[in-house]
């Protein structure tokens, strides 16, 4: 670590990102005070809405966050939740057809969104140099006069004020105003970059016996062009099965029981219709509209002050049927504690937006918003390697449902630890040729 703070720095929200940013900054600052309007201990936070739907924790995130809170995953399984082997115990269905299933190598823990967002932030509570303020609501960034710096943040209510900082870290997720103020104090406004996707998700809770399972903790039934409804099936912590159903471009679940019974009913593969046919549900449905992903270009700013910083779905809030965005938080707060070792100063935010960008934005965006452009129906510019990359990704996948070898490159894509790219290597692609013309026409 090249410099050694011994300032205060102050997180904007406690979801995944800014959990994640807290642990990374209580290496560097000597306090460090995370704003959380929810209080603690609610079930279904007010601020996260989406909370109640399954949430994956892919293969990437789980691994930064057992380097940040060593045996995170193990207290996760100790309480309730359930490891798997990506490639062994969780079934992975492309298109309608199962992807091979055989030993990774690799093992991550599902569990609901809440039991291990609580958790992550009881490790976060217990760090020494660490405050978090819950029930708290920021209504604004405190700038010097001239706008050029940002010194702390302003809180809301009876308890309010400024809250002095040397440097804010902006995690106030998807819908943070950073953009608002940054205008207000004369810095332009953010370029924002849209992908219209209408996602709708329904999810049920359900109790269901563990053999319809045969074994996995969890079923993916992935959306595809062909088949544009999704659906996952997930074991979690309290004996508890999380069922969410989604559907793309308008085509939304119903939430009534018949509805969510037939859409499930109507996906590309029987095997979540077929947990729900021999379940006791614990909850009605709930449903969540995701219009479209988004993405602001806070690196391609001309004016941006000093002593703030912006992360996780502040930045970009990606398409959630990837089940990305808390691994993808978690790689932001690599990015930000890459930074914060690299530089002699305090951060400086055209050089932290790049690196940000380069080392987490750039490639996952890129990464889904290919996919999203395989559905016909979504608008955007396709060049012709794109159309080229699209054709060998689904030819890919399509193999990997005959050829276990194939299934795990794939699995490292979908986990985020590595590009796909990887998949239009020529040696991938010789292999794929192999399969598929061993197969009956
Ligand atoms: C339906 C759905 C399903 C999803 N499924 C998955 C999945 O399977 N896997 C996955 O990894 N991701 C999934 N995601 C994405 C994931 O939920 C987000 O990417 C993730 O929550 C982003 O974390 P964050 O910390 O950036 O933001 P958030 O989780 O939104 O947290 C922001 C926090 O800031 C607080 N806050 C906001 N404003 C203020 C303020 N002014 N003052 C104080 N506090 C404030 C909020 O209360 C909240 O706690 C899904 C999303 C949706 C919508």
């Amino acid at each position: 670590m090249k410099f050694c703070a011994e300032g205060h720095a102050v997180v904007v929200g406690a979801g995944p990102a800014g959990l994640f940013a807290a642990r990374v900054l209580a290496d560097v600052f000597e306090r460090v005070t995370v704003v959380e309007r929810d209080g603690t201990g609610d079930e279904q936070r007010r601020g996260v809405p989406q909370s109640g739907h399954a949430h994956d924790f892919l293969i990437r995130g789980h691994r930064i966050a057992e380097e940040l809170f060593p045996g995170l995953g193990e207290e996760l399984v100790a309480g309730g939740a359930h490891a798997g082997d990506i490639g062994r115990d969780m079934r992975w269905v492309i298109a309608g057809r199962p992807l091979v299933k055989g030993d990774s190598g690799l093992s991550t823990v599902v569990s609901s969104r809440t039991f291990r967002e609580r958790h992550l932030r009881a490790r976060v509570e217990v760090l020494p140099r660490v405050t978090v303020l819950g029930g708290q609501d920021v209504e604004g960034l405190s700038f010097s006069e001239d706008g050029s710096v940002v010194d702390g943040v302003l809180l809301a209510g009876d308890k309010g004020g400024k809250l002095a900082a040397d440097l804010v870290v902006d995690a106030s997720g998807r819908g943070s105003r950073t953009p608002v103020w940054l205008e207000e104090h004369g810095h332009g406004r953010v370029e924002e970059e849209k992908l219209k996707v209408d996602v709708g998700y329904a999810t049920r809770i359900v109790r269901a016996p563990a053999d319809v399972f045969a074994g996995d903790v969890c079923v993916n039934v992935l959306a595809s062009p062909d088949s544009p409804r999704g659906g996952a099936c997930q074991r979690v912590e309290g004996d508890r099965v999380v069922v969410t159903l989604y559907g793309v471009l308008g085509d939304h679940p119903p939430v009534d029981p018949e509805g969510f019974n037939a859409f499930a009913k109507s996906l590309a593969a029987p095997d979540i219709h077929e947990v729900l046919e021999v379940s006791e549900p614990l909850s009605a449905a709930r449903r969540y509209r995701f219009p479209a992903a988004l993405r602001r270009r806070y690196e391609s700013m001309d004016s941006f002050p000093r002593g703030l910083l912006v992360l996780g779905d502040a930045v970009c809030s990606l398409n959630p049927r990837y089940g990305q965005g808390m691994a993808f938080a978690a790689m932001q707060a690599s990015a930000l504690s890459d930074h914060l070792r690299a530089e002699e100063q305090l951060p400086e935010p055209d050089v932290y937006f790049r690196r940000l960008a380069e080392q987490a934005v750039d490639p996952v965006w890129g990464m889904t918003l290919l996919s999203d452009l395989s559905f016909p129906g979504v608008q955007g510019e396709r060049t012709p390697e794109m159309l080229e990359a699209l054709e060998l990704v689904g030819r890919t996948q399509f193999a990997a449902t005959f050829d276990g070898q194939l299934a795990l490159s794939c699995l490292r894509v979908f986990g985020l630890l590595d590009p796909p790219t990887v998949l239009l290597d020529p040696a991938i692609q010789e292999r794929v040729h192999k399969t598929l013309s061993r197969q009956p026409v």
